[in-house]
């Protein structure tokens, strides 16, 4: 599968010049598979890039499919649904699966950033694409565009969100962003849902100083990222979801940081940047 990084930061857009190197969009990463289908990994502002990309081939003339994998419903995870594109083409099929009780609650989540008060389109009802949502249940494998998916739920701050495992003739790729580990670092069980990721995609939000004063916000530290990659004997790990603050200088230091400690195990360290891609 390929793996493309369409918006890397975490919480809020951030662009400039300061961040020009890993970019300015928040969470969208897509997968696609290697029978050529696709899946994409949240709904950050990243997922407009994606979408104008998506417009040169089936999407634009209304042919297009795609499976959307809702790690949890923040803005920056959502925020790109309204300036994607391939949603004013009809034709265009959308499966989503992300959090919630039932496909009910979620649609209701993603009608109400369409509301009036936030968007001229008003409601999900004026999208010309068709939307087919559903709620995941974590644990219970399911079926996505022809691979497996596997969801776990854990902490983040008040909250909780969703990693997702993708299995595809013996590759794995492990997406855990926005990830608040209680004291003490992942539990077993994340680890076993990480374990022998080809690559482990991991929240790494701060330094481990300013993780210390911003605990409650739920996410982790390259630290905590770092950790997890070396318990759960991954083989690659992504940095993802850099703090808004942080300049391309500070995130070239996050990198080089675990590469001095993840090096000594094996285990790569590639960082996410909008329009790399990696493949497994
Ligand atoms: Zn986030």
């Amino acid at each position: 599968m390929k793996i493309k990084f369409w918006g890397v930061r975490g919480s809020i857009p951030a662009p400039g010049p300061e961040t020009n190197r890993y970019g300015g969009n928040t969470s969208c990463v897509s997968v696609t598979t290697a029978a050529g289908n696709l899946l994409i990994i949240d709904m950050g502002t990243g997922l407009m890039p994606l979408g104008n990309a998506l417009m040169a081939g089936a999407f634009g003339k209304g042919k297009g499919r795609a499976t959307i994998l809702l790690s949890h419903t923040h803005w920056d995870h959502i925020q790109g649904l309204g300036f994607f594109p391939p949603v004013f083409v009809g034709g265009n099929q959308f499966k989503v699966w992300g959090p919630g009780d039932s496909p009910k609650v979620l649609e209701e989540i993603l009608e109400g950033q369409m509301d009036p008060n936030f968007s001229p389109l008003q409601t999900l009802r004026n999208l010309a694409a068709t939307f087919d949502v559903a709620a995941i249940v974590c644990g219970k494998e399911f079926e996505a565009e022809g691979v497996k998916v596997i969801a776990r739920e854990h902490p983040h701050g008040q909250t909780k969100a969703l990693a997702f495992r993708i299995e595809e003739a013996g590759r794995t790729f492990v997406y855990a962003s926005d990830v608040g580990y209680p004291d003490g670092g992942p539990p077993p069980e994340a680890i076993a849902h990480y374990a022998g990721a080809d690559v482990l995609l991991h929240d790494s939000t701060y330094r481990p100083e300013d993780q210390a004063t911003r605990k409650n916000r739920g996410f982790s530290s390259y630290e905590d990222a770092c950790g997890a990659a070396i318990a759960a004997k991954a083989k690659r790990l992504v940095t993802f979801h850099y703090d808004q603050d942080y300049t391309d200088d500070d995130v070239d230091e996050i990198v080089a940081a675990c590469k001095t400690r993840l090096e000594p195990h094996g285990i790569g360290v590639v960082p996410a940047r909008e329009g790399d891609e990696l493949e497994i």
